[in-house]
């Protein structure tokens, strides 16, 4: 098996003394360890240290961000405070590379939704509501500005890679799944904060309109999905437009993002229902691939996207060491090529046994 592989290992379980970066070195088979730098929220029960140990922490930037950088965005980088003095980061990314261990960067868009006074970076639905509980919208012009600079900044930890989380419309190819929660899901996520509104008019999209189409599809699908009011928004030339406007300016952006900053692998984080038709061959748009999260279970999801996964490695997706060995020879077996293994933190040490095994076996084929 040929597949890249890397483990997460969020920056508040890097340090010397939790092991986890030293387990994924060596004899593990693991290619990289993949760090969250920029978060949402943390409500974590860590078991890696043998002792279960509550972890919480305001959502943010983990690591210390040098404020000399941000001199032009308007929208600065907000601190975690749990790592007082130390850099996370650097630490941690001098470890690897002593180790001959790579390193992927990951910034997740939750951190910069939940911040109270930054609303304008929210999410909106077509009612107008705020959505602080979803991903901020990759439109508004200031976030793109700190995202850019953020990545400018991770770039001297010398990153084989970035991830960025929930970035769902940037891979949109503007057709909704057809089946009916998830018809509800994505024209709830279809944004219309006023970035996404203005590009739409900009591009000579109807805003108002295609918000019109949206609110009346979705209370007739919620409703009963199969009425005729719910299978009309299936295929409304308005809602169309309107996010194939919004998917060609992302990818767009995507594009410059990736020239700018020359990680060699670049991916976005998507839930399995939220999956573009063009992850299903593991296309990349715009410099940037589709990275899927697996549903424990749902063996189905890698026949559907057999690109790239973050697979949660320990219970409940897994029962024992058997069953995690035979799920990644089955990834093998479809052809998956990139696979982050997520959880080691969240999981006793005895999973990184599990985890070793399995990689082992698989490398053997
Ligand atoms: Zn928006």
């Amino acid at each position: 098996m040929n597949a890249d592989m890397g483990m997460v290992i969020p920056p508040w379980a890097l340090s010397e003394q939790s092991g986890l970066l030293e387990a994924a070195v060596g004899e593990s088979g693991l290619d990289r360890i993949v760090v969250p730098a920029v978060s949402g929220v943390v409500r974590s029960l860590r078991l890696s240290g043998g002792q279960p140990e509550t972890f919480v922490s305001d959502a943010g930037w983990h690591y210390p961000a040098d404020a000399s950088r941000y001199a032009n965005t308007r929208l600065k980088p907000r601190l975690a405070r749990w790592f007082g003095g130390r850099h996370p980061l650097e630490s941690a990314a001098q470890r690897a590379a002593q180790r001959g261990i790579r390193l992927t960067l990951r910034f997740d868009l939750l951190a910069c939704a939940s911040a109270q006074d930054w609303p304008a970076v929210r999410r909106k639905n077509a009612w107008g509501q705020e959505r602080p509980d979803r991903a901020a919208c990759p439109m508004n012009a200031d976030l793109r500005q700190l995202l850019d600079d953020t990545l400018g900044e991770l770039e001297q930890f010398d990153p084989a890679g970035y991830e960025i989380d929930d970035w769902c419309g940037a891979l949109d190819g503007g057709a909704p799944p057809l089946t009916p929660l998830p018809l509800c899901n994505s024209l709830l996520d279809v944004c219309f904060c006023e970035s996404c509104r203005q590009a739409a008019l900009g591009a000579g999209v109807d805003a108002e309109s295609a918000a019109r189409s949206v609110r009346v599809g979705l209370e007739a699908a919620l409703k009963d999905a199969s009425s005729p009011g719910a299978r009309r928004v299936a295929d409304d030339a308005m809602i169309r437009a309107y996010r194939d406007v919004r998917g060609a300016q992302q990818r767009a952006w995507l594009e410059r993002v990736a020239a700018r900053h020359d990680a060699r692998v670049r991916r976005c984080r998507l839930p399995a229902g939220s999956a573009p038709a063009g992850s299903a061959t593991g296309s990349s748009r715009a410099g940037w691939a589709p990275l899927i999260e697996y549903t424990p279970g749902d063996r189905g999801t890698f026949e559907r996207f057999p690109a790239a996964l973050n697979v949660a490695f320990w219970r409940p997706g897994f029962a024992d060491a058997a069953a995690l060995v035979r799920f990644v020879r089955a990834l093998a077996d479809a052809g998956v090529s990139y696979v982050d293994f997520d959880g080691a933190d969240e999981s006793p040490p005895e999973a990184l046994d599990w985890l070793r095994q399995a990689l082992r076996y698989a490398r053997r084929e």
